[in-house]
């Protein structure tokens, strides 16, 4: 029999030039952002000019974490205490989480087949609830129709915030994921497309949102070193009428992480080529039910999801633990006891008015997720797809 024997959270270790750049950050003990030399930027100024450039946007902000970023994202989109904000159901805690943290309230929009935010539903929550805010999050890397999307903001007066903590990197018809919106968020936590353990990106063109968000972040009034900002002006009265929510990024962080940022293509390059590799393999196997991408979706695969829509929960079971028993770590977001990272929506009980969402819960019944570091090669990923094959069909001849 077939085993797999790497761990599925190890991730590449830091290279050399990201740790020789944290290492003079560290030699110089200047690791405050706004802690620079007069006149010289700061390795957080940079990164946020240099992930600006990349995301083809005026303005960026690093800030402490992504599910940080969502929070100040909103309240500087003009969310306040009583607003209701559009989301989809499928997601991780973070999300709701930061809409909370805002005093607003999460209406919860079902998923569709392909796990993106389901269009229909999205409409009718749209025009019944009157919400003016859409957080979408591009859950797991799946892009929903964003002509779509921006169709029903347009028609409905609705502000876009999208969290990209699965996107950077992606886009739509060859434009970046996270610049549809008014304001967009990135993680760069461990598990996400580039590494410094904790750390969040925000980006927007609109001048007076980043203005608001800066200040948010807690630059107190040192805004003016900010390179992928406004112009200080923009600035005067905001200042003043903003709080700070003390949250920013440090200048170690953003160190490892600007080499990261110029080997980000080529690091989305080498998911999809791992991610391409399992979804073949897997598409072999009749039972297993793969995802379906638009032409002008253009994901990164650091994840791939796929169904047993057939099985009972017993057998989606069955699958995890045999999997398991052979090193291939899989997840389930139909769980309703809450575990690790996964959580389903209904476990985020602090939420008032809690809706059943029944297309989504047989959605996610039979959803499965994988996670796919870059420490796997691309023999590994072969490797995993034969097990989950292998496991699939022995737990439907057995059953059936
Ligand atoms: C990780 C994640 C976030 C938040 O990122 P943190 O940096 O961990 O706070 C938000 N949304 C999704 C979908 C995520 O996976």
């Amino acid at each position: 029999m077939k085993y797999f024997n790497k761990p599925f959270t190890q991730q590449e270790a830091i290279a050399a030039n990201a740790i020789d750049a944290g290492i003079k950050v560290m030699r110089s003990g200047r690791l405050h952002r706004y802690n620079s030399k007069a006149g010289e930027p700061s390795e957080t100024d940079l990164l946020e000019i240099e992930f600006a450039q990349y995301m083809q946007t005026p303005f960026a902000l690093a800030c402490a974490s992504g599910g940080y970023a969502l929070h100040i994202a909103l309240c500087a989109a003009g969310v306040s205490a009583g607003d209701k904000v559009l989301c989809n159901a499928f997601t991780l805690a973070p999300v709701p989480g930061a809409i909370h943290n805002c005093k607003a309230l999460p209406i919860l929009v079902d998923i569709d087949v392909n796990f993106c935010i389901d269009l229909g539903h999205l409409h009718q929550q749209a025009k019944t609830s009157g919400a003016k805010y859409l957080l979408l999050s591009h859950m797991r890397g799946h892009i929903a129709n964003m002509d779509r999307i921006l169709h029903i903001c347009e028609l409905f007066d609705i502000t876009l915030i999208e969290d990209c903590a699965h996107t950077m990197g992606a886009c739509w018809d060859n434009q970046p994921s996270g610049t549809f919106g008014a304001v967009a968020c990135f993680s760069t936590q461990t598990y996400k497309h580039v590494n410094s353990g904790e750390g969040g990106l925000l980006i927007s063109k609109n001048a007076q949102l980043m203005a608001r968000a800066i200040i948010y972040s807690g630059s107190y009034m040192l805004y003016h070193h900010h390179l992928a900002a406004p112009d200080p002006e923009v600035f005067t009265d905001i200042r003043l009428q903003t709080p700070n929510y003390s949250g920013r990024m440090d200048n170690l962080r953003a160190a490892i992480l600007r080499p990261q940022l110029r080997d980000l293509d080529k690091q989305c390059h080498r998911w999809n080529k791992r991610y391409a590799l399992i979804e073949q393999t897997l598409s072999l196997c009749s039972i297993i039910k793969l995802t379906q991408r638009h032409v002008k979706e253009q994901f990164v695969g650091s994840t791939i999801q796929f169904s047993l829509p057939s099985f009972t929960e017993q057998e989606i079971l069955t699958v995890i633990a045999q999997c398991s028993a052979r090193g291939v770590v899989l997840k389930w977001f139909g769980d309703t006891i809450p575990q690790g990272y996964t959580s389903r929506y209904d476990s985020w009980c602090y939420l008032e008015n809690m809706p059943r969402l029944a297309k989504t819960e047989q959605l996610l019944s039979t959803l499965l997720d994988m996670r796919i570091p870059l420490t796997f090669s691309e023999d590994d990923c072969l490797l995993i797809a034969d097990i989950i094959c292998e496991v699939v069909m022995n737990t439907f001849w057995s059953v059936k």
